[in-house]
């Protein structure tokens, strides 16, 4: 088997121009970045919205995952093409990959085996420079502040209550926590920190923000920190929010290239699936919805995570509505939630994926709350044996689900034939999607809903401190927003070590904080990284190029 970059190298691409094509994009619509890669001019998304009524929207989500992800960017552009070979009008939406990963454990992100998008070397490496200008625009207002200070703090800064950070796309543990300010003539001293682009709120506003109208007043409502008197101040008393918007300029247009199966595909914004929502722009799913048939797109993490956040905050603000959910499992992960350990994952074990089925219930029950139907897709892997497999379909079978069996990995779209099928039933079925709480309920009941809900949490433990927080956000007027659950990806618990599905755990949270420009307030459990560490072998080095520019060993 050859590896994924070898496989993206010796696909022919096809001129971006035919890609947009098949989307009834003509040349005026877009812009080039060289021959593979195309922003879509903001003229032609408000006129494809205003023209197009929108084509049916799947979402790929996944059971719990293990470390290595159970291939939900793979089996979403997969679905992509198997939708295309059979005659459908299909396009994929994911996110733009944080170079962080890329470098440290995770290798790159987009799809893998026979369902990748590319070109995947510079989709992973630099893209269109979204990433950078995001981190540009984020470290303008970090800079702005620190100036501020120093040119005699007009706004009563409390330089101990600064919670803006400074940001870097890359994984740099030796920048999470440091000291500014160093030197008789460089400002005030104070401590900060670094984050990772991606966890930006920046990074969130771009991807829920409408237009750049909307970017720019979500941008100059990014609460930067607090006075002497405990009072918050806004990106937008600091005036920088206009500037930030025009460095964004691009970056908030989609962009457009393809799977290897010439597919036309979105990828745009990626915010943390943590302590962001976790999924790509808005603008970039509205393209697809409005210009294909069809529009397949992700969430990251499992269905607890990211489907919670994709439909109680992407879908609540764009007012979309999903008509069918693809659940990705995969035989090793279900095998590791019912208690066999990471080493022996490749073995044959009936009775740990009998036991670890238990997680897929939960999701799929999750799944059915937002009254969203679902096909079970198994993610083949090669050491998989029949009888795993049949036994997965079996329990679904059980329990009135449907499921089919994925080889998009090895077999591109022509191993996808058997999801999408079901998938073009399901859409044609009615649904009527709800979100699982109404955001005029307090705090404490939206928390409270999910955690029960869909975490299957016997109660809500909240500190002190969040108390503290629910009582300040309600009185400066947060209370209605959406939640963004901040908790561990590895359990349906905020306990990483508890597997299957979990029941009559507490969830503890033990902080609120407020994205006031990207409107939601992030309710952090367990202890959440904005900053990434690089592994003790960092993928970096695999990684290389030769005199004829060939880029090797990124996956
Ligand atoms: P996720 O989106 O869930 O994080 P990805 O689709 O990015 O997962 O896949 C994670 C990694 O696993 C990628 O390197 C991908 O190539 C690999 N992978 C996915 N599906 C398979 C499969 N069926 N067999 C082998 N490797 C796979």
């Amino acid at each position: 088997m050859k590896s994924d970059i070898e496989i993206a190298q010796t696909t022919e691409m096809e001129p971006i121009d035919k890609i947009a094509k098949k989307l009834g994009l003509g040349a005026n619509d877009i812009e080039r970045y060289g021959k593979y890669k195309a922003k879509i001019k903001l003229d032609t998304y408000k006129q494809v919205l205003e023209e197009n009524d929108p084509g049916k929207l799947i979402l790929t989500t996944a059971i719990t995952p293990t470390p290595a992800g159970e291939g939900k960017s793979t089996t979403t552009v997969g679905l992509g093409q198997a939708l295309n070979k059979l005659g459908e009008n299909a396009a994929v939406a994911l996110r733009e990959p944080s170079l962080g990963p890329c470098m440290g454990i995770k290798g790159g992100a987009a799809g893998g085996g026979y369902s990748q998008v590319v070109p995947m070397e510079d989709i992973n490496l630099h893209f269109t420079g979204d990433i950078h200008a995001i981190g540009i625009a984020h470290n303008l207002l970090a800079a702005t502040i620190d100036n501020h200070i120093k040119q005699g703090n007009e706004l009563n800064l409390d330089p101990n209550q600064i919670i803006f950070k400074r940001v870097v796309d890359m994984n740099d543990r030796a920048l999470r926590e440091i000291v500014v300010g160093l030197g008789a003539k460089n400002g005030q001293t104070r401590e900060d920190g670094y984050m990772i682009t991606v966890a930006s709120e920046v990074m969130a506003i771009l991807c829920l923000a409408e237009d750049i109208i909307d970017l720019k007043s979500r941008l100059g409502e990014i609460i930067i920190g607090y006075t002497y008197e405990g009072q918050p101040v806004k990106a937008k008393e600091l005036e920088v929010a206009g500037a930030m918007a025009a460095l964004l300029k691009d970056a908030l247009k989609p962009n457009l290239v393809q799977t290897l199966e010439n597919t036309p595909a979105f990828i745009h914004g990626g915010p943390f699936a943590n302590i962001a929502h976790g999924c790509n722009s808005i603008m970039a799913t509205n393209l697809a919805l409005h210009t294909a048939d069809y529009t397949v797109t992700e969430a990251g993490f499992g269905a607890d995570l990211g489907a919670e956040k994709f439909f109680n905050i992407k879908c609540r603000f764009a007012d979309l509505k999903p008509d069918a959910v693809v659940l990705v499992a995969t035989v090793r992960a279900l095998k590791m939630h019912g208690g066999a350990n990471g080493d022996s994952l490749q073995e044959k074990n009936l009775e740990a994926l009998s036991a670890g089925l238990e997680n897929l219930e939960k999701h799929i029950e999750n799944v059915q709350k937002f009254n969203l139907p679902l096909v079970v897709a198994i993610n083949e892997f090669t050491n998989d044996t029949e009888a795993e497999i049949k036994l997965i379909k079996k329990r679904c079978q059980e329990l009135g689900v449907e499921v089919a069996l994925s080889q998009v990995w090895e077999k591109g779209g022509a191993g996808g034939v058997e999801v999408a099928k079901k998938v073009l039933n399901l859409v044609d079925q009615p649904s009527e999607f709800k979100p699982l709480y109404s955001t005029e309920d307090s705090i404490e009941e939206k928390i409270e809903r999910i955690a029960t809900e869909v975490y299957g949490a016997a109660k809500v433990n909240f500190t002190a401190q969040a108390k503290k927080n629910i009582k300040q956000l309600a009185e400066n007027g947060f209370a209605n927003l959406p939640i963004c659950m901040a908790k561990t990806p590895a359990s349906l618990s905020d306990d990483p070590s508890l597997k299957g599905r979990p029941e009559g755990f507490e969830l503890t949270v033990r902080e609120i904080k407020v994205s006031a420009g990207a409107g939601f307030l992030v309710a952090l459990t367990g202890d959440v990284l904005t900053m990434p560490g690089l592994p003790k072998e960092p993928s970096a080095e695999d990684i290389d190029i030769n005199a004829e520019g060939k880029i090797t060993g990124l996956f």
